[in-house]
């Protein structure tokens, strides 16, 4: 919500009267002086929306704030233009309402472009949260990262590396917004406070990694543009395309990193098609690369990477773990009920590099259990497991 400053007005003032923590009025408007408000200037208020009244007989300003639990001076602040004393039957004004419910409830069937309508509706609610295009898939999709916090505990979460398990990307979003919502209105999620995982941590978000294999799970051969013949043939026999784990030109994005690289392609298909193919190269897909640099450059203190399915999180590579590894697990384990498995005979994933090349934390978290896509009437089970791992994630 954007309301315009008066004299004499505070980003303390704001925070008080909206009852929203200042460190998230500051951060919802960074280019912002905060010692130096000038009367004019507009100001970003997150966790709330303006709606439109119209103006009943016997209301007064005075009755309406009261009806609607916010203090007077709120009122006048979104109506500049309102006389309090001379309101009119009639006449429309805005009411600042707290948004108390999550924005994100669309979870089935989560495309490429319902994920960027998601996106667009959190930040303009809960600007604090920030997205920058990290690089763009082969049909040319921005790979969107997300980033909330404002810590030196720098944790990445990235979903959809593989495309039939796009109910991560779901399940990420959804987070994202149960994180922001508690944030503004000040809750806890199982005791624990979100505004101090915001200060002591940040959180960056890849919720899509690979968006043109996930419109082709969902929307079939519709969404494959120019690769349309190329991915019916690497496809064939089967017609729909629910089975297919890669990107848009075959290749495994989680077998592209060198790490084992060479023992991988070696005993997998030699050729592109829906799963399993790690690439001429390693790092050879504009998604795989986008993801390495962003590691490169972001120095993350861990890594999660969320796939589906089998209710169990792969924390080893070679022993380049590092001790606190064993102990991260561990609690992931307690608060999920998933299985911890140190190694696995599977490599040049990206947890795999990450870990290799940083030596420092990285899990694959394998959601839910069943047959990939995994039906979305599983969708709260997951979210409740995701949960409790990506909260600890961020506490440890
Ligand atoms: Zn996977």
């Amino acid at each position: 919500m954007e309301v315009t400053v008066r004299n004499k007005d505070s980003l303390w003032y704001f925070s008080q009267l909206f009852d929203i923590p200042f460190v998230l009025i500051e951060k919802s408007n960074p280019k912002l002086d905060a010692k130096q408000l000038n009367a004019g200037q507009t100001i970003q208020i997150p966790g709330y929306i303006l709606s439109e009244y119209i103006i009943n007989k016997e209301d007064t300003l005075w009755k309406i704030a009261i009806r609607h639990n916010i203090p007077m001076d709120a009122l006048t602040l979104v109506n500049p233009f309102v006389n309090h004393y001379s309101i009119q039957a009639g006449q429309q004004i805005f009411i600042p309402e707290r948004v108390n419910d999550l924005i994100v409830t669309d979870v089935d069937h989560y495309t490429y472009e319902e994920m960027i309508k998601a996106i667009n509706q959190l930040i303009k609610v809960y600007p604090f949260i920030t997205a920058q295009s990290i690089g763009q898939s082969v049909m040319g999709k921005d790979l969107i990262e997300l980033q909330i916090g404002m810590g030196d505990k720098h944790v990445h979460v990235n979903g959809s590396f593989h495309a039939n398990e796009w109910i991560t990307s779901a399940v990420i979003m959804n987070f994202l917004n149960q994180y922001a919502l508690s944030l503004t209105n000040n809750q806890s999620i199982n005791g624990i406070y979100l505004l101090s995982l915001y200060i002591d941590s940040s959180l960056s978000i890849v919720p899509m990694v690979n968006p043109d294999g996930v419109n082709l799970v969902l929307n079939g051969l519709d969404a494959a543009g120019s690769f349309h013949d190329e991915v019916q043939i690497l496809n064939h026999p089967e017609e729909d395309f629910s089975n297919w784990k890669a990107n848009i030109r075959g290749v495994d994005l989680n077998k592209q990193y060198p790490a084992l690289w060479e023992k991988e392609a070696n005993r997998k298909t030699k050729s592109p098609g829906p799963r399993d193919y790690p690439g001429q190269h390693p790092l050879s897909e504009p998604e795989a690369i986008a993801m390495a640099d962003l590691a490169k450059t972001e120095n993350f203190s861990r890594v999660l990477a969320i796939h589906t399915q089998g209710k169990e999180i792969y924390w080893g590579f070679k022993n380049f773990e590092p001790a606190i590894s064993a102990i991260m697990v561990e609690e992931f384990v307690r608060v999920s009920g998933y299985a911890a498995i140190k190694n696995l005979d599977n490599y040049a994933g990206f947890k795999d590099w990450f870990i290799q090349e940083f030596g420092r934390p990285g899990f694959t978290i394998e959601l839910g259990s069943g047959v990939n896509p995994l039906p979305i009437k599983q969708f709260p089970a997951i979210y409740q497991e995701s949960l409790a791992i990506l909260l600890a994630s961020l506490y440890l």
